[in-house]
């Protein structure tokens, strides 16, 4: 593979919200057809997570901005807006990489204030999302957390997590490792409109199995339960069967959410594919991003009840682990790429 620029002008000057030293690149490959990539020099990686967060970490690393996965639904879109992108297509096509996240990743986990927290991974876009083939941004990070021995967790769509297997078995050797693979659904069509760049939901499990074969346990977020399209009993039950079968060790279910952002993108989407349930929709969340609680909950007792038919758990790892009381650390950048500092999102 090599850099191609499309442009007549050679490599470009990045928009200045990324800063002076930014570098805008495209690629000729078809894997990378279409997509911009704005390479950045990060100021800080490891993000704390705002105190009134709902999610159960509290700091994270995140090597990408957008993903090009794709996914129609997805919660981190509003976060391109704070870049001046749109949340559409720019989401999936114009992806930010912190080209120095492996350096800064050890400058700050040997920082006297550092205490050696668990730090989430893949909470806002995927960091193992097509990119990372190309920008090999993982294997310093985790090599990092490796050699400091610091606990860490990863949710990811992205079969190239594999890659990196050995890296992920040396790390769980001297501290905890979680991993969450995300299949919300594995129905084939479904699968190619609303989530166009992702691996199939086979190959996700694939992974699920592989990394429980090579002793790393690896729990499945079912996120997202998409109503009307993939929640139907009999979808349910062949998802969470297929889960079992992978030796998940655990499975999470998630309801469909449409933060701002998302939301417009995935009720266009809506009105294209399945233009019949827009006014579903409309009525479902009409109190405004989450399903209606009677919605969730029945979800989540007709997962748990199939995960215990066929002998899996909630979670009680990877992402949804326990932390540590907070201390302080850079946050520089991670301000700077959320001025509200409320990007958090699950895949
Ligand atoms: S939901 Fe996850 S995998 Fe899908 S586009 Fe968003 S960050 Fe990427």
């Amino acid at each position: 593979m090599r850099w191609e620029e499309l442009s007549d002008e050679g490599p470009r000057a990045a928009p200045a919200l990324f800063g002076t030293s930014a570098v805008t690149r495209t690629f000729d490959t078809p894997e990378f057809r279409g997509i911009t990539f704005h390479e950045v020099r990060a100021r800080s990686l490891v993000n704390k997570v705002p105190g009134a967060s709902r999610m159960p970490f509290e700091y994270t690393v995140n090597p990408y901005r957008g993903c090009t996965h794709a996914c129609v639904y997805c919660f981190a879109r509003r976060t391109h807006s704070y870049l001046d992108l749109d949340t559409g297509e720019d989401f999936d096509s114009q992806i930010v990489v912190k080209i120095n996240a492996p350096e800064l990743i050890r400058k700050e986990l040997s920082g006297p204030r550092w205490r050696g927290q668990h730090i989430a991974m893949g909470t806002n876009v995927d960091c193992y999302q097509r990119a990372e083939g190309r920008y090999r941004l993982m294997p310093g990070i985790l090599t990092a957390l490796r050699d400091y021995a610091n606990p860490f967790s990863i949710l990811t769509k992205g079969t190239l997590i594999l890659r990196d297997l050995d890296l992920l078995r040396s790390a769980a050797a001297v501290t905890d490792v979680g991993v969450s693979v995300s299949v919300g659904f594995t129905d084939e069509e479904l699968w190619r409109t609303v989530e166009p760049g992702t691996p199939a939901p086979e190959r996700r499990l694939d992974v699920v199995r592989v990394l429980a074969e090579h002793g790393i346990p690896c729990g499945v977020l079912m996120a997202p339960v998409i109503p009307f399209l993939g929640d139907s009993p009999a979808q349910l039950r062949t998802t969470v069967r297929a889960i079992a079968a992978a030796g998940a060790t655990s499975v999470t279910p998630l309801a469909l959410h449409l933060r701002p952002g998302a939301r417009e993108w995935f009720m266009s989407w809506l009105g294209t594919h399945h233009p019949h349930l827009v006014r579903h929709y409309e009525a479902l969340y009409s109190n405004g991003p989450y399903a209606p609680t009677w919605y969730q909950r029945r979800i989540t007792r007709q997962v748990h009840e199939l995960a215990a038919e066929y002998g899996l758990g909630p979670s009680s790892s990877g992402a949804a682990r326990r932390i540590e009381p907070p201390a302080p650390v850079l946050t520089e950048d991670e301000e700077s790429d959320s001025p509200r500092g409320t990007q958090l999102t699950l895949l």
